[in-house]
C-alpha cells in the first residue's frame, strides 16, 4: 500500500495518468465480498484468475441485480426539465454547469481543465468537483437512449479520476515536491472536499443507476468505477467534518453509499458509520424548539432533508429500525418550525446565509413531508395549500431556545408576520445581527433581509460577503456602525395571546454597550420598537432599517420614511428620540439568490452617545392602505429601567398606553 502511495507522488504526472485508464482494475475485486448471494460466477473466475470474465460477470451480475432500492430514482419515471436538458447538452460540449450563481456556464476547454476558476469564490472551485450536470446527462440518456451522453459521461468520469488524483504525501514528500505537483496537492483541498466527496458519492448511486445498461459502460469501466468509489467512502470515513450542516450531509451520503453499493466489503461499516454520526448530531444540531443550531433558515430546511433522505434510503432498502422512533419526532418539529417562520407566502426569512425558497420548491417539500407523517395535519394543510389537514393552532409563537420570535395575525396571504431573530452564539453561517427582523404585511415583505450574496473566497469576494453580512446592514442597533461583537441575546419577556403582544431581548453587542430592544406588536396590527442603549460607550449610535425595493419618501425633520406602493399596501416608519436624533439615509442592497443583488432604500436613526448615559429610540412601524396617520410616541418609563419599558403613543386620535414588564 506505502509503495503504492509513494509511487503516485513521485512518478510524473502523465504516468499516474496511465495507470487511471480504462482498463481492468483487478484490485475491484478485492473490495468486494464475493461471498454475497449471486457472485458465485464472478468468484469461480476470479479463483481461476480469469480477471476479464469475472469482470464481465460482474457487471451482469450488477445490471441484473434486485432488491436494491433508491428512493429518488425510478428508471420508468425518469423526468427531465428544459433547464437539466440544456445543463446535459452544454455538458458534452465541457460548458459545465457548476454554480446557479455564474450564469453562463464557463468553458472548461477541450482537453478540460479541472483547475480552472474563472472567478476567485470558492463555492465556483469546490462545486465543479460536484459534477451536477452528470445527472442530467444521465437522465437525458435515460430518455432519449442517445450513447452520446453516456460515452461523454464515461470519459469524463475517467478524464477527472486522472487529473484530480488524491494526493496524500508525508512532510518530507511534500519537501521534494516539484512546483506541478504541489499544484496537484493544492487542487486536493477543491476536489476531495469531504463535502464534495460525499455529494459525489450520493450522485453516483443514481448515475449507476441511468448508465448501467449503456455499451460504454463497460467491464473494465465497472472496475475502475468500483474502485474509485470505494476510495471516495475511505476518504469521507477518514475525514468527516468537525460539525455543522457539512458533516451531516456527509454522513447522510455514508448511509446512501452503504445501502445502494452492499457488495462493497466495507459497505456495512459506511452505512452503520452514516447512522450513528445522524443519530447522534440529530440530538447535538437541533435546539428542543426544533431549529438547526447554525440559525439559518435555509441550512434549517437542508438539515430536514438530510435526516429525511438518510432515513428514506434505509427505509427502502429495510434498515429504518436503525433508527429510534425519537428521530423522526425531532424531524416532524424541525417541520413545525419551518410551518412557524414561514410567511403566508410559504417564503423564508432570508437571515443568515439563507437564500430565499419559493412557493412552488416549499410545496414540493411539504408533499414529501406529508408523506412521512401523514398524521400531521398541519403538514398537510401546508402541502394541500389549506385543501385538507389543519391550520396550527396557534398565532404568535416562538422557538425559545434558537431566539426567533413569531408574531402574527393570522395564516392568509392577508395577515401581518413578524419574525425577529435573537439567539444563542452560533457559527459560520450566522451573522451578527441579534435584534433584526423581517415583516410581511399583506402580501409585501417589507423589510426583507440582505441576505449574503456570496460565502467565501479572494479577498474581492470576502469584502463582497462582509458587506452583506455586517451589523448595521440588519435592522437592529449600532455603535459607530461597528458589527457587534456578541450574539447572545437573552428574552427578558415574551407575552402574547393579549391585544397588544410584546417582547423584550437583551443583548451584550458591544463590550461597553448593551442593546435592549422592545417589540410591542399593538391591536395585533402595527409595531412600536423601543431601542435602548445603556453602557460606558461613547459614540455614534443608530437604529437601522432597510426596505424592499422601491421609491419611498423621506421627511428627515419628521423622521419619517414611507414606501410608495400605488397598491394602497405601504409602511410608515417614524422614529422618535431626543432632540438630537436624526435621520440618516444609508446605502441600501438586498440579496434573495447567490450572487444577485437590488438597491433598496435604507436610513438609520441615530445619536451621539456622549457619556455613560443610556440612550434610546421609540420606532413606530405603520402599516398603512390608504392614508398616513399623524403619530406622536415619547417614553413613560425611565431609561433602562430595571424591569420596564413604557411610551405613550397617540395614532391620529387615539392613545395608547404600553407598557412592558418583567
Ligand atoms: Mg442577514
Amino acid at each position: 500500500m506505502k509503495l503504492k502511495k509513494l509511487s503516485t507522488l513521485l512518478l510524473p504526472f502523465m504516468l499516474v495518468a496511465q495507470l487511471y485508464g480504462q482498463e481492468l482494475r483487478p484490485e475491484a475485486f478485492d473490495l468486494i465480498d464475493l461471498n454475497k448471494p449471486g457472485m458465485e460466477k464472478t468468484r469461480s473466475l476470479i479463483q481461476e484468475k480469469r480477471f476479464s470474465e469475472a469482470a464481465v460477470a460482474l457487471l451482469d451480475y450488477y445490471r441484473t441485480r434486485t432488491g436494491i432500492n433508491h428512493p429518488e430514482v425510478d428508471l420508468d419515471k425518469v423526468k427531465i426539465s428544459a433547464e437539466e436538458q440544456k445543463w446535459a447538452d452544454d455538458g458534452l460540449k465541457h460548458l459545465f454547469f457548476v454554480h446557479k450563481g455564474y450564469q453562463p456556464s464557463y468553458f472548461y476547454g477541450e482537453d478540460i481543465n479541472w483547475e480552472y476558476w474563472p472567478v476567485q469564490d470558492n463555492e465556483l472551485r469546490w462545486q465543479l468537483h460536484r459534477h451536477k450536470w452528470w445527472i442530467p446527462m444521465g437522465k437525458a440518456y435515460r430518455l432519449s437512449g442517445d450513447e452520446k451522453y453516456a460515452g461523454e459521461w464515461t470519459k469524463q468520469y475517467i478524464d477527472w479520476i486522472i487529473k484530480n488524483p488524491l494526493l496524500t504525501p508525508t512532510k518530507e514528500e511534500k519537501a521534494s515536491m516539484s512546483g506541478e505537483m504541489l499544484k496537484k496537492l493544492d487542487n486536493v483541498r477543491y476536489a476531495w472536499r469531504p463535502l464534495e466527496v460525499s455529494n459525489r458519492l450520493q450522485d453516483q448511486t443514481a448515475l449507476f443507476m441511468y448508465f448501467v445498461d449503456s455499451q460504454y459502460f463497460t467491464p473494465e469501466f465497472l472496475t475502475e468505477f468500483l474502485v474509485n468509489y470505494h476510495r471516495h467512502a475511505a476518504r469521507v470515513m477518514g475525514n468527516y467534518s468537525q460539525q455543522g450542516n457539512h458533516l451531516l450531509f456527509e454522513a447522510q451520503r455514508m448511509i446512501y453509499a452503504g445501502t445502494f453499493f452492499p457488495e462493497f466489503r466495507d459497505a456495512e461499516t459506511w452505512r452503520k458509520s452514516g447512522i450513528a454520526i445522524l443519530n447522534d448530531e440529530i440530538k447535538t444540531q437541533v435546539y428542543d424548539d426544533g431549529f438547526q443550531y447554525e440559525l439559518d433558515p435555509h441550512y434549517h430546511l437542508a438539515s430536514i432533508n438530510i435526516f429525511i433522505k438518510g432515513i428514506e434510503i434505509a427505509d427502502v432498502n429495510g434498515y429504518k429500525k436503525e433508527f429510534p422512533a425519537s428521530y423522526l419526532e425531532t424531524v416532524e418539529k424541525m417541520i413545525m418550525a419551518v410551518i412557524n417562520y414561514s410567511f403566508p407566502n410559504y417564503q423564508n426569512p432570508c437571515f443568515s446565509d439563507a437564500k430565499l425558497d419559493f412557493k412552488p420548491e416549499m410545496l414540493k417539500s411539504y408533499k414529501r413531508w406529508a408523506k412521512i407523517f401523514p398524521r400531521n395535519k398541519q403538514i398537510l394543510y401546508m402541502a394541500s395549500e389549506g385543501k385538507k389537514g389543519e391550520l396550527p393552532s396557534y398565532l404568535s409563537n416562538r422557538l425559545a431556545k434558537s431566539g426567533f420570535y413569531v408574531f402574527r395575525n393570522g395564516w392568509k396571504e392577508d395577515a401581518t408576520v413578524m419574525v425577529l431573530k435573537a439567539g444563542p452564539p452560533a457559527f459560520w453561517h450566522n451573522q451578527p445581527d441579534n435584534g433584526t427582523f423581517e415583516l410581511y404585511v399583506n402580501g409585501r415583505n417589507f423589510f426583507p433581509d440582505a441576505g449574503s450574496y456570496v460565502y467565501a473566497g479572494s479577498a474581492e469576494v470576502n469584502k463582497e460577503r462582509d458587506w452583506f453580512r455586517q451589523t448595521m446592514v440588519h435592522k437592529t442597533l449600532t455603535l459607530n456602525n461597528a458589527n457587534i461583537e456578541q450574539t447572545d441575546s437573552k428574552c427578558l419577556l415574551w407575552e402574547i395571546g393579549n391585544d397588544t403582544e410584546k417582547l423584550v431581548v437583551e443583548n451584550q453587542s458591544y463590550a461597553d454597550l448593551k442593546h435592549r430592544r422592545t417589540v410591542f406588536f399593538v391591536d395585533k396590527s402595527f409595531f412600536v420598537i423601543v431601542d435602548e442603549a445603556a453602557g460606558k460607550a461613547t459614540g455614534d449610535v443608530a437604529v437601522h432599517y432597510q426596505l424592499s425595493e422601491g421609491k419611498v419618501s423621506v421627511n428627515t425633520e419628521k423622521l419619517k420614511v414611507s414606501t410608495l406602493y400605488t397598491d394602497n399596501n405601504n409602511m410608515l416608519v417614524q422614529g422618535f428620540g431626543g432632540k438630537e436624533t436624526r435621520l440618516a439615509e444609508e446605502e441600501g442592497w438586498v440579496s434573495y439568490a447567490y450572487r444577485q443583488k437590488n438597491e433598496r432604500p435604507a436610513f438609520s436613526f441615530r445619536t451621539q452617545k456622549n457619556n455613560s448615559e443610556p440612550v434610546r429610540f421609540i420606532t413606530v412601524i405603520y402599516p398603512v392602505s390608504k392614508k398616513s396617520p399623524c403619530i406622536s410616541a415619547k417614553f413613560s418609563s425611565k431609561s433602562m429601567e430595571d424591569n420596564q419599558v413604557g411610551v405613550v403613543l397617540k395614532i391620529n386620535k387615539k392613545k395608547y398606553e404600553l407598557q412592558a414588564k418583567w
